[in-house]
């Protein structure tokens, strides 16, 4: 026995190993279990290895022993757990008889027991514990069979469940906390069993020796108690994620791993719904101060996320986004609650004496509405129930449910305000039943309807980083994109202006600032929308840029224009001689009445989006098909100032307005031939456009003229060309169902940004190099006058050092321009290869609303403008 007898052993430090259901499932995973507990072992530790049940077993525990359920039924799903673990021993090389042949005999003994009627949850927290017993007993014969000396050990033994204050039985079962200081002897003991360990997760045992549960998903949490009871050098969860995310990364792509955490951080991320570690697990580890890996057990080479004490440097900025769903809110409306003693104290005493925990608090004076933690007691007895019926003494009580809560959690919260209108706007579209900001300046809180929140998520973390209030750039703590993760080796595909790069520096001698366009590109982009065949009709907006190059590349792949001048129909039809007018679409805004005229002397599509033309220029629109353009009432986008829908905007007639617009329609003697919605730019999410025509479509059944509809633009162009592009064959699905819908009307399009942004890059010179107060600032020659978006919209564009293509990041700096403002800053905190005066930068993804807004402030020059074939 001289793994436990060495001394040596004896006085080496413990590591915890914690692996989840989805990492002892499979034989190559428990190789890789192997393998890292030799590694540990070779690095001088004496490991203890924590596991959870295989997969979905716990699930088949819960549902086996869920109260009220019949006796045949659960022998039915005994034999399917029998049967799952028999394949599982046997796809180990294992004799599933000699290893778990008791454990199965156990399994179906505990079906008949009679405790399942009178002694509920004590049989069912020995029933929960078999996933753990049999995943560790597997796990251990199958590692010692492969030559690993390891020996299997009863978490019972060893971890006491904790009584606490208040608590009901059904949390005193079957969601412990266990206690953190050792019982005399501990020490001995756990250490006479070997250095070399294998236990459960989820289960230990209380004073009495009777089996108790630490609740779902509380593997990670018997790790951590492992932990701090053995002053372990680290506890290490083995999970199927390689860390902890600025949000889920399943619903999140772009979520960014965060690589490093504090406790306090990770608590908040961990409590507010991250599931990827419970909640109970981050304070044993805090006050043992033992550090907390998160690592992948499909790739153990990679570093995850660590989690430990606070750094002293550590900036305001939000972390992570989380959720947690089945959030029951009760409101209770205070009879004369106004200064009245006491009130709270009546209620609260309620929630105590049903043992449950309140999580958030909203008041008013006249109500109080309090948010439950999602536990599995309030889905399967009628606690909620007993406590409405107990509230309704003392208050009127409204169950709110399902709700979501969605939480921004960060340092420094509150001095983040400014930095989330975005955030804020985009809740500001549902209905929020609750806002928290907790105490400790880590958390803020929306309460909304379950429904919606997942959807919310990826524009709310992208809104995040758009306005800067995520700090991505920030390298020491933001990782890569689960997104950029699961690509992993495979390259990122190349941008064209990397291919040309020769091209672009002799562009770029002949002087900048230099906008160039390629036109390949833009010809993809139109034969992506082409292949939409729910589409009639394709125009481009010219406003997004104008160059005549352009516009001929599109009238060749078969797009009109959508113009918003009479200046940018002269354009057209100068740039493009002989041009169908019927390819025209006159989409003004606030347009003075010659444009109208103008317009419609050239026999273009007229749009008008009030009734104010039809009033007092009656005798313009006589005898016309007209253009519609609606205001749903509200507006989508990365940023309030593309939004173009909503009573904020200047945009559109309002619903309610169209029965006034028709009968001036009607007396003018004009037809209104088409609906046309637009409401903002930037758009991500495909079904919006679903959205905007049945919202179109259902006004056009009220009118009963509308031929066609004209659904706008606003496809989003990622920021980064690693990230997920526009999705379009989603836009072609969702379009098409639409279409099914409503075969009747024509379907048209009228893209700007979308067909040109990749298509048009930004060449300047750097001019100066300045580190000011420890801020590295690299100047260009061209600033806000030559690209407005950053100053306009807070957009974001990736900057390439083009004379130092292959030179990696050394350098953080910001970007910004010659021009006399503050705002003038192209980019903020940066990587970039070190930068010198003269170098050649590249900003990115320009192609869209950069010349065309370039201006003469500081009367430097406009920008020069270049087109590769
Ligand atoms: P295990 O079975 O290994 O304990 P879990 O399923 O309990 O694993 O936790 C890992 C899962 O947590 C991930 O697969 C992911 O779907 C989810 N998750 C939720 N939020 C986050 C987040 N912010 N970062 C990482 N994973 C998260
Ligand atoms: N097996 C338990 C569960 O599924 C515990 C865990 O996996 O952490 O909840
Ligand atoms: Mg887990």
């Amino acid at each position: 026995m001289t793994h436990t007898d060495s001394p040596g052993a004896r006085s080496a430090p413990w590591v915890v190993l914690k692996f989840g259901g989805s990492s002892v499932s499979s034989r190559t995973r428990w190789d890789t279990i192997g393998g890292l507990v030799a590694k540990r072992k070779s690095e001088g530790f004496r490991v203890l290895v924590v596991v959870s049940a295989v997969s979905g077993v716990t699930n088949a525990l819960v549902a086996l022993s869920a109260p009220g359920g019949d006796i045949a039924q659960r022998r039915e799903q005994a034999a399917a757990l029998e049967t799952r673990h028999r394949t599982f021993a046997q796809e180990l090389g294992l004799d599933p008889e000699t290893v778990i042949g008791d454990l199965i005999a156990q399994l179906h003994a505990l079906v008949d027991d009679p405790r399942a009627a009178v002694s509920a949850l004590d049989w069912q927290a020995d029933v929960l514990a078999l996933g753990e017993l049999f995943s560790s007993r597997l796990g251990s014969a199958y590692l010692s069979a492969n030559g690993l000396d390891l020996r299997w050990s009863d978490a019972r033994a060893f971890l006491r469940a904790q009584v606490l204050p208040n608590q009901s039985d059904w949390a005193a079962r079957l969601s412990v906390n266990c206690r953190l200081q050792p019982e005399p002897g501990f020490h001995e003991r756990f250490a006479a069993q070997g250095d070399t360990l294998i236990t459960q997760g989820f289960i230990c045992a209380d004073d009495d020796g009777r089996t108790a549960i630490l609740g779902r998903g509380g593997s990670d949490t018997s790790a951590a108690c492992f932990g701090a009871l053995l002053g372990a050098q680290r506890v290490e969860t083995w999970t199927d994620v390689p860390g902890m995310f600025s949000a889920n990364p399943r619903q999140v792509p772009q979520a960014r791993l965060l690589t490093r955490l504090d406790y306090e951080e990770a608590q908040e991320i961990a409590s507010t719904g991250a599931k990827v570690l419970h909640p109970r697990c981050i304070s044993p580890c805090r006050e043992a101060r033992v550090p907390l890996w998160i690592r992948d057990t499909s790739r153990p080479d990679f570093e995850g996320t660590v989690i430990g004490p606070r750094l002293a440097d550590a900036a305001p900025g939000v972390k992570a986004i989380s959720t947690k769903r089945g959030i029951v809110l009760v409101s209770m409306d205070g009879i004369g609650m106004w200064q009245q003693v006491g009130f709270l104290a009546d209620v609260f005493e309620r929630f105590k004496r049903h043992g449950l925990s309140v999580d958030l608090i909203g008041s008013s004076e006249a109500n109080v509405t309090v948010s439950l933690d999602p536990s599995d007691n309030l889905v399967t007895t009628d606690v909620l129930e007993r406590l409405a019926a107990d509230l309704s003494e003392v208050c009127r009580v409204k169950v709110i449910a399902p709700c979501a809560a969605i939480t921004l959690v960060g340092r420094g919260m509150r001095s983040l305000l400014h930095k989330l209108s975005d955030v804020l706007a985009e809740f500001g579209r549902e209905r929020v039943h609750l806002i928290s900001q907790s105490s400790n300046d880590l958390n803020l809180t929306f309460v909304v309807d379950e429904a919606v929140a997942e959807g919310m998520l990826p524009r709310l973390h992208e809104l995040l980083i758009h306005a800067q209030a995520m700090p991505v750039e920030e390298t020491a703590v933001f990782g890569p994109s689960w997104q950029e993760l699961e690509r992993g080796a495979a390259p990122l595909p190349s941008p064209w202006w990397a291919q040309r790069r020769q091209v672009l520096m002799q562009q770029a001698g002949q002087g900048t600032p230099c906008y160039v366009y390629d036109l390949p590109t833009v010809r993809e982009k139109a034969r992506g929308l082409r292949r939409i065949g729910a589409l009639d009709r394709r125009f481009y907006a010219i406003k997004a840029n104008p160059h005549p190059q352009i516009l001929r590349t599109l009238e060749a792949e078969g797009f009109g224009f959508e113009c918003v001048s009479a200046g940018e129909i002269e354009h057209v039809f100068n740039s493009l001689p002989g041009l169908d007018p019927t390819r025209v679409l006159f989409t003004p805004s606030f347009a003075a009445r010659s444009e109208y005229e103008a317009a419609l002397a050239h026999d273009v599509w007229v749009t008008l989006d009030s009734v104010y033309p039809l009033r007092h220029w009656p005798e313009l629109f006589a005898g016309r098909d007209l253009w519609l353009r609606l205001d749903p009432g509200y507006g989508r986008g990365h940023h309030e100032k593309v939004r173009t829908g909503g009573s904020g905007a200047k945009f559109g007639l309002p619903l309610a307005a169209l029965e006034d617009f028709a009968q001036e329609a009607r007396r003018v003697g004009a037809r209104i031939f088409g609906l046309h919605a637009h409401l903002g730019s930037g758009i991500l999410d495909a079904s919006h456009w679903r959205d905007v025509f049945g919202r179109l479509a259902a006004a056009a059944e009220s009118l009963g003229t509308i031929s066609a509809l004209n659904l706008g633009g606003g496809l989003g162009v990622p920021a980064e060309r690693g990230a997920d592009p526009f999705d379009l064959d989603a836009l072609a699905h969702t379009l098409a169902e639409a279409k099914a819908l409503c075969p009747q009307y024509s379907l048209w399009m009228e893209p700007g940004r979308y067909l040109v942004a990749d298509a048009g890059v930004l060449l300047l010179r750097v001019t100066q190099v300045i580190d000011k107060g420890g801020v590295l600032r690299v100047g260009v020659d061209g600033g806000m006058n030559t690209l407005l978006r950053p100053a306009l919209y807070n957009a974001r564009h990736e900057v390439f050092n083009l004379s130092r293509l292959d030179e990696g990041d050394a350098i953080s700096c910001d970007v910004v321009g010659p021009i006399c403002e503050t705002g003038d800053v192209l980019a903020r905190r940066r990587r970039l290869p070190e930068t010198f005066e003269g170098d050649v930068l590249l900003v990115d993804t320009t192609g869209a609303y950069g010349a065309v807004m370039a201006s003469a402030y500081n009367l430097r020059g406009l920008p020069a403008e270049a087109v590769l074939e």
